[in-house]
């Protein structure tokens, strides 16, 4: 079995694939507030191109797929998908990440399609503070979304949730007490300044350490415990809670280290690191395994070690221009 490497040793077994950069949200660390313009359809990889595309990389060693979007769930073939995914024996693991505003009518037939994974977006409990986030979602939609998928058997189920100053940083407590009662990973997430002003970013952001505050202060104890596959997140539990607690601290913390991720955007792109402008169609090399294997490894040995996200352009040594996407066109 071949795999793939870096130049750093980093061993890539994980695809994050965003199936659409479509989305039913307009979230508003993610998208600029005057919308965005989608890739017109024929822009997007089909059916077809997903499935040889995963194909492609099993021979090159992936066993973890991610789909993403966009919202991955306004794909009307996405359970096709999960399914075609699934079937392909190599693949061990089948995730998605999902705002969940579909998955109470979805999380059956996904589950059943042989996905494994669930992580869904929701950065408060406040209708209001929820409205003003997604720019005028609806949370009762979600919430319904988070039961309907608790009850199909999913593997783990993960509630991501990006702190931002002054809309959501006083919920961090609420969130922990959720999992006394919930079996879910719940996933602190540092604002990343991806296709946000730096000016903007810099004001609303909040670092995770914020979160070990607020237990101390609150008298919450907390112990670090080990999750099978979890990347980037460094995980705690409250003991006695069912569920957990982790942090994703891409800007505070260690993010890049032990990398395994590779991003594939929804036109058909492959991104090695999700910060920098460095990109490379692999839609074109779909058919032809030999040179997608080439572009493939082009793509790890341009990889840089570290994002070098929001540092003082003075302190970043620059690899290029970072990312001209929006996260909506990455998939997180
Ligand atoms: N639409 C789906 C969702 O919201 O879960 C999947 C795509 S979304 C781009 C993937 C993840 O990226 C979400 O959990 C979202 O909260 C996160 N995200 C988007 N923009 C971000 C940013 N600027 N900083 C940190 N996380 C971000
Ligand atoms: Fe859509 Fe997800 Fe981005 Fe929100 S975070 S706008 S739900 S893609």
């Amino acid at each position: 079995m071949e795999y793939l490497y870096d130049q750093y040793q980093r061993k890539h077994d994980y695809l994050r694939l965003s199936i659409t950069d479509r989305c039913n949200l307009r979230c508003v660390y993610c998208m600029p507030k005057g919308g965005m313009t989608f890739f017109p359809r024929d822009q997007v990889l089909s059916q077809d191109e997903i499935i040889q595309l995963v194909k492609n990389f099993v021979a090159l060693g992936i066993t973890k797929v991610r789909l993403t979007g966009g919202e991955p769930l306004v794909r009307r073939d996405v359970v096709e998908i999960v399914r075609r995914i699934h079937e392909i024996p190599e693949i061990e693991d089948i995730s998605m990440t999902t705002n969940g505003l579909y998955l109470s009518r979805k999380a059956h037939e996904l589950r059943e399609a042989g996905l494994d994974r669930l992580n869904i977006s929701l950065d408060t409990f406040k209708p209001e503070v929820y409205k003003q986030i997604t720019r005028g979602g609806n949370i009762r939609q979600v919430q319904m979304g988070i039961a309907a998928a608790a009850k199909e058997g999913f593997k783990q189920i993960k509630l991501n949730v990006v702190l931002i100053k002054g809309q959501n940083d006083d919920e961090v407590l609420d969130f922990i007490r959720y999992t006394k009662d919930h079996n879910v990973n719940v996933r602190f997430i540092e604002f990343m300044p991806i296709g946000n002003s730096e000016e903007a970013w810099s004001s609303e952001f909040v670092s995770l350490a914020n979160v070990f505050d607020q237990c101390k202060a609150a008298g919450i104890d907390y112990r670090p415990i080990r999750l099978p596959g979890n990347g980037p997140s460094d995980n705690y539990q409250v003991p006695g809670y069912q569920g957990s607690f982790g942090l994703i601290h891409p800007i505070s913390g260690r993010f890049c280290e032990n990398c395994n991720r590779l991003r594939i955007t929804a036109d058909g792109y492959i991104k090695a690191c999700l910060y920098w402008n460095e990109e490379i169609n692999v839609r074109e090399t779909i058919g032809d395994f030999e040179k997608f294997r080439q572009v493939i490894q082009q793509a790890l040995d341009n990889k840089p070690l570290n994002h070098e996200m929001a540092l003082s352009d003075t302190d970043q040594i620059v690899h290029e221009a970072p990312t001209w996407r929006h996260m909506s066109q990455i998939g997180g």
